[in-house]
């Protein structure tokens, strides 16, 4: 080798130890330690629920902020091994930023306490967490920019079931689009969490003769919970 290629080669690696350094000082600035032999593992911090809520902030990622009063989170517990997800907050929801608070999630309510638990002992949210204007459905970019706050919150909660309650939340959770009235009454599976689709309690109001059904597969749930 010519000494003007060694030369250039020992420059080259020079600038190389001195990115490393940098790259090693910055890192042991981010708290990452550097250990001779078997790497030590970094506790992985595991965010809480208010954490969570905390990152959404006064969240404005998409246009459903502009005419929602409350982002509607969810409540309940966060060691629940159910929970409900319905659409989206209607009019009642939005005013009070509690999920399921009207006349439908008196329903929910009733059905919670039907099977021997309280709301506080379950948790219970939507696929997007605003309400959309006149109640309309969730648009494609608004779940999309809602999901991955559901993803962290199932994350943290880790449930064993999931009650996919309506249409929007059965199809969303299953990426199908298949009708509610053909989902319903089975056990599928979300991110290895079983999941049962049935009718919305709104629509159960409109249509009480559906309860029946419903009540079928409430009782899976129970079964499902009990074991
Ligand atoms: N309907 C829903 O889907 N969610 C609510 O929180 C209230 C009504």
């Amino acid at each position: 080798m010519d000494k003007a290629k060694k030369s250039l080669l020992r420059g080259q690696f020079i600038e190389i130890i001195g990115d490393l350094k940098h790259y090693i000082a910055y890192q042991k600035s981010l708290g990452t330690e550097f250990l001779p032999g078997a790497a030590k593992k970094i506790p992985h911090h595991q965010p809480t629920l208010t954490e969570v809520r905390r990152e959404l902030g006064e969240c404005t990622r998409c246009k459903l902020h502009l005419t929602r009063r409350h982002i509607v989170f969810g409540e309940g517990s966060e060691k629940a091994r159910l929970v409900f997800i319905g659409e989206a907050p209607g009019e009642d929801e939005d005013r009070q930023g509690r999920p399921f608070v009207g006349k439908a999630g008196q329903l929910l309510t009733r059905i919670i306490n039907a099977i021997g638990l309280r709301r506080e002992e379950v948790y219970i949210t939507n696929i997007i967490k605003c309400r959309p204007p006149h109640n309309r459905n969730p648009q494609r970019d608004e779940i999309a920019t809602c999901e991955p706050f559901l993803n962290k919150q199932l994350e943290i909660i880790k449930p064993t079931i999931i009650c996919a309650l309506g249409t929007f939340a059965a199809q969303t959770l299953l990426k199908t689009d298949e009708k509610i009235s053909q989902l319903r009454g089975r056990f599928y599976g979300y991110r290895g969490i079983k999941v049962m689709p049935t009718y919305h309690p709104a629509f159960l109001l409109r249509n009480p003769y559906k309860k029946k059904e419903a009540w079928e597969d409430i009782k899976k749930i129970q079964g499902e919970y009990t074991k």
